[in-house]
């Protein structure tokens, strides 16, 4: 491995018979020349890909003679302008910076195709994008933006490593059906992306750091402090406050364990909130046509992160109580148990009641967690792809809500009739599953409400275009195709 780390990105001139990286090292001599300006790491990478691909390429550089070693010798490393006259499709790999250093080459470019694979250094969203710079300085040629999202090392790699989507966007259509057949015949899936106003978007693609994980990551560690604390200040700090008994060593196992659970019923939870806010705000307003107000968008696009957050805790919580009978302490606890009961003469400790609900809870939690993981399984997209709507929405929201109710009703045998012992209010703290319940319980009644007929058939006619205030009166055929619990099923 350090070997590999070691081994220049490129190579140079007489170093070919070495090469891994290419299917190809001939450029047919037939085939379109293709320009690039700059001989950076990117124009090294796009060059070497070029050639294996049969292009001819001409590099345009400030000092040729000092950057032709480091191209492969089919390509041609010339001046600039001797590049910019030669090729047809010209990259521009230069940074946006030095753009304006080119402007010479603007009678020679004209009419040509210029394709711009520059990124910007933070987010823009203001613009003008790079590319619609570039667009104002060449205003004769045609620019594609493209070739952003591709490291140099994706490309010398090809498309069998990394990321193979190319986003391209132009306002000349001929100049981006070419880029689009010269990316075909790179390997690489060409994206349309449309005009070149779609190059601010393209250009910020490679700058965004998770952002739809942001939010739903923050609410998960969030939770995660919560409990823990709450977990802790309850079962290890109370019993040492109280009658000196040091269980500190509950912390990185049992405490961690009882916080995971309840860290994924609630996320889970909070994947369905904000379908009921929906569903409820279009009942109020008596329309579909009013906007949602902007955290509630940003919510129910964020809908699938937070069932995936909540599905690494709940895998993590399954983990971590197959592993509890492990542990040294739970063996002293069970021998402890045990010379206990012989002192006590206790002849049965058989507990239907206890054996029955342990049995159950486990057994419910493992389906909560089978339905949890289809659920995570269907949201992956190359797997939603091969279902159809009416598909996705029965197993994200019909048995989405299955999958809560079991994880609910895990939970509820797990605290069986514990909630009603006052000697279980340490510190007078509820036991966490009581604050865990709460909001499941909320979703799962919301849920039932939308369920009642004259609701159901009220918000199916919503969605379907009924206004409240216009008075636009209809009645759905009945086909029997629909049924109240289709009509809420994207909720
Ligand atoms: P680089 O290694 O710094 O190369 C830039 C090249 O620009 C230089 O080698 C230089 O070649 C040329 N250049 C032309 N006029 C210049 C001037 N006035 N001042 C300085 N240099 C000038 O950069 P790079 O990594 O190849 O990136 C080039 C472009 O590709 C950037 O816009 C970058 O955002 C984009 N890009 C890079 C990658 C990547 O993985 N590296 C990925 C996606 C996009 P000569 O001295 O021979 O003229």
């Amino acid at each position: 491995m350090p070997d590999e780390m070691a081994r220049p990105l490129i190579r140079g001139r007489g170093e070919r018979g070495g090469s891994r990286c290419l299917e190809a090292s001939m450029s047919d001599p037939g085939a379109p020349v293709v320009g690039i300006l700059g001989t950076g790491d990117f124009s090294r990478s796009l060059a070497r890909r070029l050639v294996a691909s049969g292009y001819q390429v001409v590099v345009g550089s400030r000092t040729p003679k000092r950057s032709a070693a480091l191209f492969p010798e089919e390509a041609e490393v010339t001046s600039q302008m001797e590049a910019a006259s030669q090729a047809d499709l010209v990259f521009v790999a230069v940074f946006p910076e030095h753009h304006s250093t080119l402007v010479e080459l603007k009678p020679t470019l004209a009419g040509k195709t210029l394709v711009d694979v520059s990124n910007g250094l933070r987010i823009n969203l203001d613009g003008p994008s790079n590319a619609e710079q570039l667009a104002d300085l060449f205003p004769e040629s045609s620019i594609v933006k493209g070739f952003n999202t591709i490291s140099a090392w994706s490309l010398q790699m090809g498309p069998r490593d990394g990321s193979r989507q190319v986003f391209l966007c132009s306002d000349s259509s001929k100049a981006k059906s070419s880029v689009m057949q010269l990316c075909r015949r790179m390997g690489f899936i060409p994206v349309d992306m449309g005009l070149l106003s779609s190059s601010l978007e393209i250009e910020n693609l490679p700058l965004y750091l998770f952002p739809s994980w942001r939010i739903p990551v923050l609410c998960t560690v969030a939770l995660f402090i919560f409990f823990y604390l709450y977990n802790f200040l309850r079962d290890v700090l109370h019993p040492y406050v109280t009658k000196k008994k040091s269980v500190f060593y509950k912390m990185p196992i049992d405490t961690v364990n009882v916080t995971l659970p309840s860290v994924a019923l609630v996320m889970f939870s909070l994947v369905y909130v904000p379908g009921l806010c929906a569903a409820f705000l279009q009942l109020w307003w008596g329309t579909k046509y009013n906007r949602f107000p902007k955290w509630l968008d940003g919510w129910l696009t964020r809908r699938k992160q937070f069932g995936l957050c909540s599905f690494l805790c709940a895998v993590l919580h399954a983990v971590y109580s197959v592993s509890l009978p492990l542990r040294k302490s739970s063996r002293y606890e069970l021998i402890n148990l045990a010379v206990k009961q012989v002192k006590d003469k206790v002849e049965d400790s058989w507990d239907n009641a206890v054996v029955w609900r342990m049995e159950l809870y486990i057994s419910v939690g493992i389906m909560a967690l089978g339905l949890l993981s289809l659920l995570a399984v269907t949201s992956l997209p190359s797997v939603a792809n091969t279902v159809n709507w009416r598909e996705f929405s029965f197993i994200q929201s019909t048995l989405g809500y299955c999958a809560l109710s079991m994880a609910t009703l895990h939970t509820l045998l797990y605290g069986w009739d514990r909630a009603f012992d006052s000697s279980r209010y340490h510190f007078h703290l509820p036991p966490t599953f009581v604050l865990v319940l709460i909001l499941p319980l909320t979703v799962l009644l919301g849920r039932l409400a939308l369920l009642v007929p004259c609701v159901a058939m009220r918000l199916r006619k919503v969605r379907r275009g009924w206004e409240k205030s216009r008075h636009i009166r209809f009645t759905l055929p009945d086909d029997g195709s629909h049924n109240g619990l289709e009509d809420v099923s994207h909720v």
